[in-house]
């Protein structure tokens, strides 16, 4: 039996055991401590974000930002469509909506085009939304300024969902760091990991202390505990940002090992009908995760063949995200486009990409896949000399 080759696993480096042994050797063990401190600050030193708060996951992060930017019951958030579900349900926690953008090929990321279009009409009809949610898909940054122009010219705040593309950079810079709130994950399957743990930046100092006084359950300042507000329980353990110490400072092995994977793939699966996610000019993907398309007729299989071929294997792809305007929990949402990212849900495919994985690993995937084709053109052709 082979051993199971999974899409993205944790990979911890030389330092996380002792950072953790720190906090036990000094009992803070709690949502509050020196590593929570100081991993914020070495946070901001890698990605060049002015301020952050360290918070329990990324999707705890997304709550925060939607609610520090004013987004309140009633309204609408402009949001990527081609993501994973926790972009947009905090949008629903607050009462909110969200309304889907397609994605443009150059990125697989919001297409800044519809983005604008979208803007002027509702301007319009007096109806723009709250803020606009921008993700940086699978390692890549989205196109920030023409988003962020487009924002700026109507006065929408952008929140950015960098949770998938911690590493990458957009003209030099981080993506994540150009809205007015950017946020991280560090769950298991992310580039780093604290096994949960998220991140949240911004260049305004008070946005983000309001961010860490509602993750604390909204104390006011009193010797008794009293609330003005309604806060939530959101800060990340002292002993996971120890982890995130650890991993902060692999961040760029980590990155290359994973840029590493793709060249391999891309090298080594030059095949008729497969197509790999491009990388944009404007910036520096981590390749977090390799994906591709697969055209069913020069390929010879179609992408749900390859994935189950693989998975016989015991080598774990996963298609490519389904977007969001075509979940059911989504189904009354209203969306701008769709075809695009409904065209790389259905042929997209995500392939093992872990940081740790060895080439023997990478060597089965690829043949594998190869497998697939070869076998299909041989059926094919035996059929055709039939
Ligand atoms: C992982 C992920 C999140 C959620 O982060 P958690 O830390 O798991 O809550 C949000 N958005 C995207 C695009 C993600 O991939």
């Amino acid at each position: 039996m082979n051993k199971q080759i999974l899409l993205s696993t944790p990979h911890m480096g030389a330092h996380e055991l002792e950072f953790v042994k720190e906090a036990f050797d000094t009992n803070w063990i709690a949502p509050v401590g020196p590593h929570v401190d100081t991993f914020e600050q070495e946070f901001c030193q890698v990605t060049g974000a002015s301020h952050a708060a360290a918070l329990s996951s990324g999707t705890a992060a997304i709550h925060l930002a939607l609610q520090l930017v004013g987004v309140e019951y009633g309204d609408e958030v402009f949001c990527s469509t081609l993501t994973f579900a926790a972009t947009a349900n905090p949008i629903t926690y607050l009462g909110a909506k969200p309304v889907f953008i397609d994605s443009d090929r150059t990125s697989w990321n919001m297409n800044p085009h519809l983005l604008r279009q979208a803007l002027e009409h509702r301007a319009r009809i007096g109806k723009l939304p709250k803020a606009v949610m921008v993700v940086h898909l699978y390692g890549q940054s989205a196109d920030i300024d023409p988003i962020l122009q487009a924002c700026n010219q109507y006065e929408i705040p952008l929140i950015e969902d960098a949770a998938e593309s911690l590493g990458a950079t957009y003209k030099g810079r981080s993506p994540g760091t150009f809205g007015r709130i950017g946020i991280y994950s560090f769950n298991g399957n992310k580039i780093i990991t604290t096994s949960g743990g998220g991140m949240l930046v911004s260049d305004d100092a008070q946005l983000v202390a309001k961010a860490r006084f509602l993750a604390t359950q909204a104390r006011d300042p009193a010797p008794h505990y009293q609330h003005s507000e309604i806060g939530y329980n959101y800060r990340l353990s002292n002993v996971l940002a120890g982890i995130g110490r650890g991993q902060l400072r692999v961040l760029n092995e980590r990155v290359a090992a994973r840029r590493r994977n793709f060249e391999i793939y891309a090298c080594a699966l030059g095949l008729p009908g497969i197509e790999f996610m491009p990388e944009a000019a404007f910036g520096r993907a981590t390749r977090w995760l390799t994906c591709l398309t697969i055209d069913p007729v020069a390929f010879g299989a179609d992408r749900e063949q390859v994935r189950l071929a693989l998975g016989e294997q015991q080598i774990e792809t996963r298609p490519v995200w389904k977007p969001l305007h075509l979940q059911p929990v989504f189904a009354e949402c209203e969306s701008i486009g769709g075809a695009v990212a409904e065209d790389l849900f259905a042929r997209g495919l995500c392939l093992p990409s872990g940081s740790n994985l060895t080439t023997e690993d990478l060597e089965r995937v690829i043949s594998a896949i190869s497998a697939v084709h070869y076998d299909n053109r041989k059926t094919h052709t035996s059929l055709f000399m039939a």
